[in-house]
């Protein structure tokens, strides 16, 4: 999400309480299901899965399931058992809480995305929408929060300013105090703010994430601790042999405000590819476990304003009216310059051959989409990142890790999620149709278990057509 948008986040949240979910059954029970093992890729045929309070409590081949009054018991005909998918890079309290109650959250859940990691909006929002999703107030994903942006320039409800090393360890402080899990990074943060907010996360034990800033190369991000790049930000000028130069001339740039010489920089990044130097970072990031969330999806995105097929998209159906006025690719075209589109394009290309070669050394990478900005559609653009992961050198099975166990991983609760294992959270997703096979099929939904609960096909279709009937009318 560029830090340029700007939001109204309304205040209205209870009075737009968003859907419902399921009361939980005492026992939850799925026969017949081939689990998916996101460890290696093994399929276990003919499962019996048990749920219990929540939690997966049993997976074995075996045919007695219990009884009681309260058992919900689903034939799965042999449908495919994957974790819930988690969505890395969102911004779900951006727009109002209708939408992003009403609207935002049953579209993850109908997409078989039970997590998000929130990356920057109101944490008052946020924060009180965790806690009634955990507590079943509120249907939605598990939220991971990375709470306010810390960005240069000017404090609101949803950034703090980080001008000075002081405000930045007082940033971290209050992330700290408030309980959130990250702490998130905007492209201009000054350089001695960021090294202040490194030292202050590692002393109060809170990761760091997001941009690269400007002022920063991703070897001293990487040195510095930062636990995820955002959009591989910097990624391509750390690997031009001229990077310590066309960074200062970056710089230059932005304090201008002169984006024209800016964009010119691009194509100068670009040829002055270094394969050697490519090679020593992204063995650097791979051994540092520095993972990556290229948001594939919303690069492209934002470098296809000029597609006729934009507002032909079935998608937008799902999109409240207001929202799709500031998706009118006329006004988005409006404030890109021809350069800027251009620049946009190559940098599309560019990061899907940067995926490849990143990928092909062993650095880590997650699925994020960024989330609702223009052409990102909350939920169903996951599985488009997915599809652009494989695109970039993952097989079926490595783009499916980076929605369940790779975030798990990253979080350090392999224990609770990622898995169709005992002791894991019950949030999952049925498939028609093996993902192995091909990555689309994770798009095939049959049902999702959220936090214990379980929703058809037909309980997702509903869900939809309420989510389509809003939009309408708003
Ligand atoms: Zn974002």
């Amino acid at each position: 999400m560029k830090a340029s948008l700007t939001v109204c986040v309304c205040l209205t949240t209870f009075l737009w309480a968003g859907p419902k979910p399921k009361t939980r059954t005492e026992a939850l029970i799925f026969t017949n299901v081939n689990v998916v093992s996101v460890r290696d890729g093994t399929i276990a045929r003919g499962m019996t899965v048990v749920i219990k309070r929540g939690r997966i409590s049993g997976v074995a081949k075996v045919g007695f399931v219990g009884q009681g009054h309260d058992i919900q018991i689903v034939n799965a005909d042999g449908k495919y058992m994957v974790p819930g998918l988690w969505d890395m890079h969102v911004h779900s309290a951006f727009v109002s809480p209708a939408w992003d109650e009403k609207v935002i959250y049953p579209l993850y859940i109908a997409n078989g995305i039970t997590g998000v990691r929130d990356m920057g909006g109101d944490p008052d929002v946020l924060e009180n929408r965790r806690q009634r999703i955990e507590s079943g107030d509120l249907l939605g994903p598990r939220l991971i929060l990375a709470g306010p942006f810390l960005a240069g320039g000017k404090s609101d409800r949803q950034t703090i300013a980080v001008n000075t090393p002081e405000d930045a360890r007082q940033a971290v402080d209050a992330v700290k105090k408030q309980g959130l899990d990250f702490v998130k990074i905007l492209s201009n943060v000054p350089r001695d703010s960021y090294f202040a907010i490194a030292d202050e996360s590692a002393k109060q034990n809170v990761p760091f994430v997001g941009h690269v800033p400007y002022s920063v190369s991703v070897r001293e991000a990487v040195t510095a601790g930062q636990k995820s790049i955002e959009h591989l930000t910097g990624v391509l000028l750390a690997c031009s042999s001229r990077e310590d130069e066309l960074r200062t001339q970056e710089l230059t740039a932005l304090a201008k405000r002169d984006y024209l010489a800016y964009e010119k920089l691009g194509p100068q990044i670009i040829s002055t590819y270094d394969q050697a130097r490519a090679r020593a970072l992204f063995l650097q990031l791979a051994q540092s476990h520095t993972w990556q969330v290229p948001t594939l999806v919303w690069t492209e995105a934002n470098s296809r304003i000029d597609d006729p097929d934009l507002e032909s998209d079935p998608r937008l159906k799902y999109v409240p009216a207001s929202v799709r006025a500031q998706w009118d690719p006329a006004k988005l075209r409006a404030n890109t310059s021809p350069e800027e589109l251009a620049a946009l394009k190559t940098e599309a290309a560019r990061d899907v051959e940067l995926v490849k070669a990143m990928h092909s050394a062993g650095v880590r990478f997650m699925a994020g989409s960024d989330g609702p900005d223009p052409y990102v559609f909350p939920g169903f653009s996951l599985h488009d990142e997915l599809d652009w992961l494989v695109k970039s050198g993952s097989t079926p099975l490595q783009a499916l890790q980076s929605a369940t166990l790779n975030p798990a991983l990253f979080l350090g609760r392999i224990d609770k999620y990622g898995l169709v294992e005992p002791e894991h959270v019950a949030d999952l997703v049925l498939l028609d149709a093996n993902p192995l096979d091909d990555i689309r099929n994770a798009g095939k939904i049959f049902g999702v278990v959220a936090n214990g609960k379980y929703y058809s096909r037909k309980d997702l279709d509903i869900m939809l057509q309420r989510v389509e009937k809003l939009a309408s009318q708003e």
